[in-house]
């Protein structure tokens, strides 16, 4: 008998050994990201297997897959849609005193089922030539009436505007914050469309004048090679606004443990290196966004000229869960 529990804890251990691997469902689009999983796999021989689609794609998958999928991270931009899948019951709280320690409270669900591995700063990109820096430095220029057929940007719908709008809701109240949308709207250049580097790209064309964009797609033209990027950047600047009041709002990607996920421990294993320096590095070098642990060092030198900025301290997880109010404010402006 003895043998025979000793024989199935052999065989145990050596299929785990063989068989060790952590299945992740990502909409992160990326390609730094690969370096990123090799590193995970090079660090604890746990394989990554990764299927990357848009985030409602993978939120649909898991609802279908059920209790028989194989997923076990979740990785999303931006806090309004993490907090979706957790209200949809898909994620488990992971108690890991590291992400405690290692992860601001600011960037992390208060109960744990979701934590912030990269933060990016929803800024200001405007023309200089049309656009005072001071204007630049507050949201509450995009909606006044100077900015008339000035403005671009993406869609209303977009988590990138519903965290900013719900940020508002939470510093304002709701009525301030519908005031901003509906004076975005009546300071249309153009329908909303594409995505924020579209906008930094249009303000370039001359299109527009100002428009909002997250950090890491500016920088990433601002660190881009070729010369049609540097055009750009000569004739746009980028602003974090309100910083004398609330400061800059700033959102994450982010990620967490599937409440299904078959590989629980090579689960918490992943998140806990997402925490690690190597993989903060990844985050900020390879793709322009700030590191949320303290004391990481960059090579990034565009990144760090910005870091300095005042950001809204609000809670993320706070943030996502006004998103469906937001989105109802986004629609009676008529910010589609
Ligand atoms: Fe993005």
């Amino acid at each position: 008998m003895k043998k025979t529990i000793l024989a199935l804890l052999l065989s145990s251990v050596s299929f785990a050994a063989v068989a060790a691997e952590v299945n992740v469902y990502s909409s992160r689009h990326y390609a730094s990201d690969d370096q990123l999983y090799a590193a995970f796999t090079q660090a604890t021989g746990i394989k990554v297997n990764r299927i990357e689609a848009k985030d409602e794609e993978l939120v649909e998958r898991l609802k279908a897959e059920g209790a028989r999928s194989p997923a076990d991270v979740l990785i999303l931009a931006d806090a309004a849609r993490l907090q979706a899948a957790q209200d949809m019951g898909l994620l488990a709280a992971v108690d890991s005193p590291t992400l405690a320690s290692k992860i601001p409270a600011q960037f992390r669900e208060p109960n744990n089922h979701w934590f912030g591995f990269s933060s990016r700063a929803r800024v200001i990109a405007y023309d200089p030539g049309l656009v005072t820096e001071a204007q630049a430095k507050n949201y509450a220029t995009l909606a006044d009436a100077s900015m008339k057929g000035k403005v671009c940007v993406r869609s209303g719908a977009h988590p990138y505007n519903l965290s900013l709008l719900s940020a508002m809701m939470v510093h304002e109240g709701e009525a301030k914050a519908e005031a901003w949308a509906k004076g975005v709207v009546d300071n249309l250049a153009r329908k909303p469309k594409g995505g924020d580097t579209d906008q930094i790209r249009a303000i370039a064309a001359g299109d527009c004048a100002i428009g909002l964009t997250n950090s890491y797609y500016y920088l990433r033209l601002q660190r881009s090679e070729k010369p049609e990027d540097a055009k750009v950047i000569d004739r746009v600047k980028m602003a974090f606004p309100d910083m004398a009041g609330h400061g800059t709002h700033v959102n994450i990607s982010g990620g967490g443990m599937l409440a299904n996920a078959p590989h629980k421990a090579e689960a918490v294993k992943l998140l806990e290196f997402l925490a690690t320096d190597e993989a903060q590095q990844y985050f900020a070098n390879g793709n322009n966004e700030f590191s949320v642990v303290a004391g990481v060092k960059l090579d990034n030198p565009e990144l760090n000229a910005v870091s300095n900025f005042k950001a809204d301290p609000l809670n993320v997880a706070a943030i996502g869960a006004k998103r469906n109010a937001a989105a109802q404010i986004m629609d009676r402006a008529g910010w589609k």
